[in-house]
């Protein structure tokens, strides 16, 4: 494994983090998982520019500009080559006594490393559960911090299901790591692109495919209600990709199976990767 360490290559042996990063001790940083398809990043841009967004929105000045960072990434790829997996990114604010405020001087850490996949990710028609959205209202922020996230994660790990839907009150806002759809009356509804949830990039995609085969799309929250009576749910991510969710807390949704436009919306996606 290489490690992307700040502008140099190293192996994982040479790439040390310090026990005072405060990445480490407050998880003061942001993220970036990219997913890469015949060895070629998807949505590079995008995920490059939501990175240095986070990071302002934090405060961080990234060490690098976007075309240094996109020149190390792809030296990075050429030397530990994937065919079908992802890149994970993180930039912290750096390393400095512990004490909250941001300290006088502090150097950021960016690691990136690659992860080929040995097998795909699933997209099987998958279940979910809702659990309340207790996380801070910067959703938005692709921030180191993601304990409601993994509370949320395990919750449905230990009901045997593959995702949790948050919501706040009956208002359904996103899945633990994933943007969540419905389709009711053949119109896709998703929550706005506010601070309660992360704008996915998938989920841009997604909205750009429903744009183009020319399906009514509101950007508009939903309560838990609307998703147990709609036509069908489905998550998005960059490593799920887009996924059909055909049970909620025990509830089939419509008829258990894959709809109509969650397969359309797949398979333009699909589309899009060459
Ligand atoms: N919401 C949350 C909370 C996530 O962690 C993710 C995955 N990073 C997403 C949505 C989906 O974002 P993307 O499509 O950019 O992977």
């Amino acid at each position: 494994m290489l490690i992307l360490f700040n502008h140099d290559l190293l192996s994982r042996d040479e790439a040390t983090i310090d026990i005072e990063d405060r990445g480490y001790q407050f998880g003061d940083g942001v993220y970036e998982v990219i997913r890469i398809y015949n060895g070629v990043f998807f949505e590079l841009e995008a995920h490059l520019d939501r990175l240095e967004r986070s990071a302002g929105e934090i405060k961080i000045a990234l060490p690098f500009n976007q075309e240094e960072l996109k020149a190390n990434l792809e030296k990075l790829i050429e030397q530990d080559p994937v065919q079908s997996g992802h890149v994970y990114m993180q930039v912290t604010r750096g390393v400095a006594p512990r004490n909250h405020p941001f300290p006088a001087q502090a150097d950021p850490v960016f690691v990136a490393y690659t992860k080929e996949y040995e097998t795909e990710p699933s997209r099987a028609p998958g279940r979910a559960v809702f659990t309340e959205d207790i996380r801070w209202l910067r959703c938005d922020i692709k921030s180191l911090n993601l304990l409601g996230n993994v509370l949320a994660k395990q919750f449905a790990n230990e009901q045997n299901v593959d995702e949790a839907i948050f919501h706040r009150g009956e208002w359904i806002t996103e899945g633990s790591s994933t943007n969540v759809f419905i389709v009711k009356n053949k119109t896709l509804y998703t929550h706005p692109a506010n601070h309660l949830i992360l704008d996915g990039i998938t989920r841009r995609v997604v909205l750009s495919i429903a744009n183009d085969l020319g399906i009514k799309v509101k950007e508009e929250a939903f309560t838990k209600q609307d998703l147990l009576e709609s036509d069908e749910v489905f998550i998005s991510s960059t490593t799920q990709e887009v996924r059909p969710i055909v049970e909620v807390d025990g509830v089939r949704i419509a008829d258990g199976k894959e709809g109509e436009l969650t397969a359309s919306i797949h398979a333009e996606f699909t589309g899009r990767l060459s």
